[in-house]
Protein backbone atom coordinates (compact mmCIF):
# COMPACT_ATOMS: atom_id res chain seq x y z
CA UNK A 1 0.00 0.00 0.00
CA UNK A 2 1.06 3.67 -0.81
CA UNK A 3 1.42 5.91 1.72
CA UNK A 4 -1.12 8.76 0.85
CA UNK A 5 -0.09 12.55 1.01
CA UNK A 6 -1.71 14.81 3.14
CA UNK A 7 -1.54 18.73 3.46
CA UNK A 8 -0.70 19.98 6.85
CA UNK A 9 -0.85 23.68 8.54
CA UNK A 10 1.39 24.82 11.02
CA UNK A 11 0.21 25.01 14.74
CA UNK A 12 0.61 28.37 16.72
CA UNK A 13 3.40 26.47 19.29
CA UNK A 14 5.86 26.66 15.39
CA UNK A 15 7.04 23.17 16.51
CA UNK A 16 4.16 21.43 15.42
CA UNK A 17 1.99 20.72 12.57
CA UNK A 18 -1.96 19.68 12.01
CA UNK A 19 -4.40 18.22 10.18
CA UNK A 20 -7.80 17.04 10.04
CA UNK A 21 -8.25 13.55 9.42
CA UNK A 22 -10.86 12.30 7.13
CA UNK A 23 -11.05 8.58 8.92
CA UNK A 24 -11.38 9.43 12.41
CA UNK A 25 -12.68 12.97 11.71
CA UNK A 26 -9.80 14.23 14.68
CA UNK A 27 -6.67 16.54 14.21
CA UNK A 28 -3.69 14.44 14.25
CA UNK A 29 -0.69 16.18 15.45
CA UNK A 30 3.29 15.55 14.40
CA UNK A 31 6.66 17.32 14.74
CA UNK A 32 7.24 19.85 12.14
CA UNK A 33 10.47 18.68 11.70
CA UNK A 34 10.91 17.08 8.40
CA UNK A 35 7.94 19.52 7.10
CA UNK A 36 8.91 22.88 7.54
CA UNK A 37 11.15 23.34 4.64
CA UNK A 38 8.11 22.40 2.48
CA UNK A 39 9.71 18.54 2.15
CA UNK A 40 7.03 15.96 1.83
CA UNK A 41 7.98 13.41 4.86
CA UNK A 42 6.77 10.01 5.88
CA UNK A 43 5.10 9.47 9.61
CA UNK A 44 3.68 6.29 11.15
CA UNK A 45 -0.20 7.68 11.61
CA UNK A 46 -1.39 8.86 14.83
CA UNK A 47 -5.23 7.10 13.56
CA UNK A 48 -6.22 4.87 15.40
CA UNK A 49 -9.74 4.15 13.59
CA UNK A 50 -10.29 0.61 13.21
CA UNK A 51 -10.04 0.29 9.47
CA UNK A 52 -8.38 3.68 9.02
CA UNK A 53 -5.95 2.72 5.78
CA UNK A 54 -3.97 4.93 7.70
CA UNK A 55 -2.85 2.48 10.02
CA UNK A 56 -0.90 -0.15 7.61
CA UNK A 57 1.18 2.75 5.48
CA UNK A 58 1.00 6.03 7.53
CA UNK A 59 1.14 8.76 5.26
CA UNK A 60 3.39 11.62 3.68
CA UNK A 61 2.86 14.89 5.10
CA UNK A 62 3.78 18.71 3.02
CA UNK A 63 2.92 22.09 3.99
CA UNK A 64 -0.11 23.26 2.71
CA UNK A 65 0.44 25.93 0.29
CA UNK A 66 0.27 29.22 2.15
CA UNK A 67 -2.87 31.19 2.16
CA UNK A 68 -4.81 27.79 0.75
CA UNK A 69 -7.85 26.55 2.99
CA UNK A 70 -6.89 23.17 4.03
CA UNK A 71 -9.64 20.57 3.86
CA UNK A 72 -9.67 17.28 5.59
CA UNK A 73 -9.53 15.48 2.22
CA UNK A 74 -6.01 13.58 1.71
CA UNK A 75 -4.02 13.73 -1.83
CA UNK A 76 -3.29 10.58 -2.70
CA UNK A 77 -0.95 9.80 -5.30
ZN1 LIG B 1 -7.46 9.57 12.02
Amino acid sequence: MTAPSIQVVPNADGRTVRFKCPHCRRNHTHGIEGVSDGTRTHRVAHCWRAGSPFMAAGYHLQLAPRGRAVTARAVMP
